[in-house]
């Protein structure tokens, strides 16, 4: 029979009878002999047409034809030609199809929330009317796309942002493997609040009640105890917080890690350096297409490294004092990590990317760090105790019940190897490494705490 094909493959199938799949994303009826399809798979475009033909195509096909909803799901069985004059919008540009035959597989009911062309467009798009004055674009606004979130996802912008999304998962997966590490999968559902129980969901648990996990933590540091030595874990983390912020999520993906220490906590935060660098470093070399489809609707800076001299004067900006800044001018770097930053002081309010910064927390004597990009937060994590007395203590210090978590406790009573971890929040990275302005792009089915559904 014909090949079923890809549309990405059409470019060079000159001349051949193909058979594919794809959605109609226009139809443009040029008087009533003849149609003209942009078809659609995921990312990929290219121009159709039907005419009509003695004998093959009848005038009624292409009526038909032309009457076809956007975004139906059609079979289309038809010949690859090149033609170097074609409409610039179809990603495959220079083969168009001539269609012999079209079959609808899946049509829609009732009518589209918006089109997919206007939920392509920059929100700050304008085009000049006829009369050349600028006109602002319909807008399709965020909570809209995300009320018809299906729809909103199929814009190439978003099949990219998803990509990149599975990218940074994989990518951090790579680092952490052949760093030794090993994948583990902790409950979600825990007996006890973790902390000191403002933010957790509660839930009914048969007669009495549970809460869902607001960070795999304990069950990171319980597989230390149980000599694992290395591990780490993609997996939902859920807060109950009722921060309607563009960068908190009532359940966010974590991507946790957890490991033995040998001499000193800055082993964490060297090889957390190294994850970071290799996740930004494999989306730039392998994902350089999405990343720049992304960028025409959300665009951020081309060369987001931050050059040496520009950070030091964001941290003097920040009022950090230029004096104490000596010691690092003498490097001549352009990527740092700052340790033991002053905690009165603000992260930097950087739009660069590559900005981390660690601090001591003095107050509490932990070795702990936070990394951020663009002046945001995307990870903390620090040093924990493994000492049980220690960690009993500090835990009424903090008005928790160590018998409420004894099982906890009891894992460091058998002895535990110092060690370190920390959490990143992929939507929150995702973000920021976007610049998509608000976390729900990040997330395809966002939750927040006026939203659960879709
Ligand atoms: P923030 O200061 O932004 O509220 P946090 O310090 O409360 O974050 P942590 O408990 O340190 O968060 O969690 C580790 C990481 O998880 C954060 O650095 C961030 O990347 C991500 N994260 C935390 N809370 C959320 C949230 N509500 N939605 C999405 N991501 C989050
Ligand atoms: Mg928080
Ligand atoms: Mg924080
Ligand atoms: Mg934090």
């Amino acid at each position: 029979g014909i090949p079923r094909v890809q549309i990405s493959s059409l470019s060079a199938r000159d001349g051949e009878t193909v058979l594919f799949r794809a959605r109609v994303q226009t139809s443009r009826a040029q008087g009533n002999k003849m149609v003209f399809l942009n078809l659609r798979q995921r990312a990929d475009s290219v121009q159709a047409l039907v005419t009509v033909t003695p004998e093959k195509v009848s005038k009624q096909m292409v009526k038909w034809t032309g009457a076809l909803a956007d975004e139906s799901i059609v079979l289309v069985h038809g010949v690859v030609k090149k033609s170097p004059e074609l409409i610039k919008s179809a990603s495959v540009g220079d083969v168009e199809v001539l269609i012999s035959q079209i079959h609808l597989i899946s049509g829609i009911e009732g009518r589209l929330p918006f089109t997919l062309d206007d939920a392509s467009r920059a929100d700050t798009d304008e085009v000049p009317t006829e009369d050349g004055k600028a006109q602002q674009f319909s807008r399709v606004l965020l909570d809209t796309r995300l009320n018809n979130r299906v729809v909103d996802l199929r814009t190439q912008t978003n099949q990219a942002v998803f990509k990149l999304q599975s990218a940074i998962g994989d990518l951090f997966r790579q680092f952490l493997s052949s760093n030794g590490f090993i994948e583990i999968h902790s409950p979600k559902l825990q007996g006890a609040a973790t902390e000191s129980g403002a933010s957790v969901f509660k839930v009914s648990y048969f007669k009495g009640s549970a809460f869902l996990a607001q960070s795999p933590q304990l069950a990171k540091q319980m597989a230390i105890a149980a000599d694992f030595e290395r591990v780490y874990e993609i997996g939902p983390v859920f807060r109950a917080e009722d921060s309607n912020t563009h960068r908190h999520l009532t359940e966010f993906m974590g991507l946790d890690l957890e490991m033995t220490i040998e001499e000193h906590y800055h082993e964490v935060m060297e090889l957390l350096d190294g994850l970071f660098l290799s996740i930004f470093r494999g989306l730039k070399e392998k994902y350089q297409n999405e990343i720049s489809i992304v960028g025409k609707q959300f665009p951020a800076d081309e060369n987001v490294k931050l050059t040496f001299r520009q950070a030091i004067d964001i941290l003097v900006e920040d009022g950090v004092p230029r004096e104490s800044l000596d010691d690092i001018n003498k490097y001549d770097t352009d990527y740092f990590i700052i340790d033991k930053f002053p905690m009165e002081l603000h992260p930097v309010s950087s739009d660069r990317l590559f900005v981390y910064l660690t601090y001591f927390t003095t107050q509490t004597l932990s070795n702990s760090y936070d990394f951020f990009m663009r002046g945001e937060e995307i990870l903390s994590g620090a040093q924990r105790i493994h000492e049980p007395v220690l960690l009993a203590e500090k835990m009424r210090s903090k008005g928790v019940d160590p018998d409420s978590m004894k099982g906890y406790i009891d894992a460091f009573r058998m002895g535990c190897a110092p060690h370190g971890g920390g959490g990143i929040g992929l939507e929150r990275v995702l973000m920021l490494f976007l610049k998509l302005n608000n976390i729900r792009r990040a997330s395809m089915f966002p939750r927040d705490p006026k939203r659960l559904d879709p």
